[in-house]
C-alpha cells in the first residue's frame, strides 16, 4: 500500500494518451481520486481514462449533476466532479453507494470535499503544474492500487 509512481507530462496529448495506459491498468471496481488545482488537468486525465475503455466523445466536467455515467462496451464508468458538492451528507442523498459497485470504475474530481463519505480510492493522482506541462504523482492506496501501478510501469 505505499507504491508510487511520478510521471512529467509535457501537454495535453500526453496526458489523454497516459489516461489511455491507465485505463489499461485499471481493473473493475477500481476507485481513482484526482487531486490537483483548477485547471490542472484532472477533467483531461479522465477524458483519456475514458477514451481508452472506448468512449470516443465529449467529456464534460459533471459540476451540477456531480456525476457523469459512461456505460461503455464492458465497462461502467463514473466520472465525478465534487467541487461544487456543499455537504459531504448530499452524497448519501444521491445513493454514492450504489455508484462504488465492484464492477464499475469510479473517477472522482476534487475528493476532498467528500472525506467522510466517499469510499476509499485505489490509487490517488495529484496533478501540479512543472513549467508548460504536468507532474502526476500516482499512489496506491491499496492492494489492488499497487497492483494497478504496477502494471503501469510495466506499460
Ligand atoms: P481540471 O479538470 O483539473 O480543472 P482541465 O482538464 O479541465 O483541468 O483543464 C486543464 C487545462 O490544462 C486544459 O486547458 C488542458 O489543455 C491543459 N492540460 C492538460 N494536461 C496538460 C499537460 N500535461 N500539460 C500542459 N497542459 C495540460
Ligand atoms: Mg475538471
Amino acid at each position: 500500500m505505499s507504491r508510487t509512481l511520478q510521471l512529467d507530462l509535457p501537454d495535453e496529448t500526453a496526458m489523454v494518451a497516459c489516461g489511455g495506459q491507465i485505463a489499461a491498468a485499471l481493473a473493475p471496481g477500481s476507485v481513482v481520486f484526482l487531486e490537483g488545482d483548477l485547471g490542472m488537468g484532472k477533467t483531461t486525465l479522465s477524458r483519456g481514462i475514458l477514451r481508452g475503455f472506448g468512449h470516443a466523445g465529449a467529456v464534460k466536467s459533471p459540476t451540477y449533476t456531480l456525476v457523469e455515467p459512461y456505460e461503455l462496451p464492458g465497462q461502467n464508468v463514473y466520472h465525478f466532479d465534487l467541487y461544487r458538492l456543499g455537504d459531504p451528507e448530499e452524497l448519501e442523498f444521491m445513493g454514492i453507494r450504489d455508484y462504488f459497485s465492484a464492477d464499475a470504475i469510479c473517477l472522482v474530481e476534487w475528493p476532498e470535499r467528500g472525506m467522510g463519505v466517499l469510499p476509499p480510492a485505489d490509487i490517488v493522482i495529484n496533478i501540479e503544474r512543472r513549467g508548460a506541462g504536468r507532474a502526476l504523482q500516482l499512489a496506491g492506496q491499496s492492494a489492488q492500487g499497487d497492483e494497478i501501478l504496477a502494471r503501469l510501469e510495466l506499460s
